[in-house]
């Protein structure tokens, strides 16, 4: 059977669900004193989603972090909510990932195979200065990189043999990632009628509080008091409202986004705190591009948004409104809404 400290480290895995059962825990023991350390880390968890979009990895005590993601799950589930589900999905698959990443290939093709019936082999080459690890079938490829914008996911642009997709280690664990995010999203949108003891309902009205304190925070993502949330044209409105609600952007809507936020004086690192919750978020990568868009690194030069004749070519003009047809660029039309709101405060 497998360790503790596996299962902590991966609670998702059936081997870790055994695990539990064999503990024979119900829910009105988990009052007992004994188990508030673990009721304790279980909310903790889903705070740490709301708050950071990852689960810390808490790995001091095995047994307890083992037992708090069922209860995460559980707390998640009687919230009802379905923008609960999806950023504590992803936060407990980015702490998963992080994991993953110091395991071996061997344990990592375990994982995938055991777990995800993926089909999977472990196969070092090397090829154009980049260590391939594995060889995924592309129909298991296919289901995990399909929300993945970077061409580099793209089938067309990776080296297949025989049906299989040439991996990195980094690669696959990312994959992986998908997966389990997938998984404990099914998990935790479950719907099951439960009658929590006392103690256990008092940790659920806390986390609704900090949840609806944090989702405005999200949908303002502290702004800076200097950036007028209100002059945001349009189809930055649509963008940043589908990024904060956790949903998917292309690579072009990312791009407008970023570089409107960098050009209107929002600092990088908040710009990299808001794309915290996009599904394949990769949080080395959001800060490198951020700082390069903003002429941090690279060529130095602090890129500007796509103007409107080629936002309304690739289709993300979304919602245009009577100022968009005075203005050729997003930022024009941030600079004159913000201007005729300051009049208009000045004149009140
Ligand atoms: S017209 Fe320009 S500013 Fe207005 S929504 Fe379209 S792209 Fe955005």
């Amino acid at each position: 059977m497998i360790s503790e400290r596996e299962a902590s480290k991966y609670p998702f895995l059936k081997e870790a669900a055994s695990l539990l059962e064999h503990l024979e825990i119900d829910l009105e023991d988990l009052t007992e004193q004994r188990y508030g350390p673990i009721l304790d880390r279980g909310e903790e968890r889903v705070i740490q989603a709301i708050r950071y979009g990852v689960v810390g990895e808490g790995l001091s005590d095995d047994l307890a972090e083992l037992l708090s993601f069922p209860i995460a799950v559980m707390l998640v589930s009687m919230m009802r909510d379905p923008f609960l589900e999806k950023r504590y999905a992803l936060a407990e698959a980015v702490r998963a990932r992080r994991l993953l990443e110091s395991e071996d290939e061997g344990r990592i093709a375990e994982i995938a195979i055991r777990e995800f019936g993926w089909r999977i082999r472990v196969q070092r080459r090397e090829m154009d200065d980049t260590i391939y690890s594995f060889e995924l079938h592309f129909v298991d490829y296919l289901r995990n990189s399909s929300s993945f914008r970077e061409d580099k996911w793209r089938l067309i642009n990776r080296i297949l043999t025989e049906g299989y997709v040439l991996l990195t280690k980094a690669e696959a664990v990312r994959l992986l990632q998908v997966e389990a995010e997938e998984f404990i999203s099914r998990l935790s949108s479950r719907r099951v009628e439960l009658n929590l003891p006392e103690p256990i309902m008092k940790r659920l009205e806390r986390i609704k509080r900090i949840l609806d304190e944090s989702r405005s925070r999200l949908g303002e993502l502290a702004l800076p008091p200097e950036v007028i949330h209100e002059a945001f044209p349009p189809c930055i409105v649509h963008s940043y409202r589908t990024l904060t609600a956790g949903g998917r952007l292309s690579h072009i809507e990312r791009f407008t986004l970023a570089s409107f936020l960098v050009n209107i004086g929002m600092e990088p690192e908040r710009i990299v705190q808001l794309f915290v919750s996009t599904s394949d978020f990769n949080e080395g990568l959001t800060r490198y591009q951020i700082e390069h868009i903003s002429g941090l690194r690279g060529s130095r030069t602090r890129y500007t948004p796509p103007n409107c004749m080629t936002m309304r070519t690739h289709g993300i003009c979304h919602n245009p409104d009577n100022l968009c047809g005075k203005v050729k660029h997003p930022l024009s039309y941030y600079r004159r809404k913000a201007s005729e709101l300051r009049k208009s405060s000045k004149m009140r």
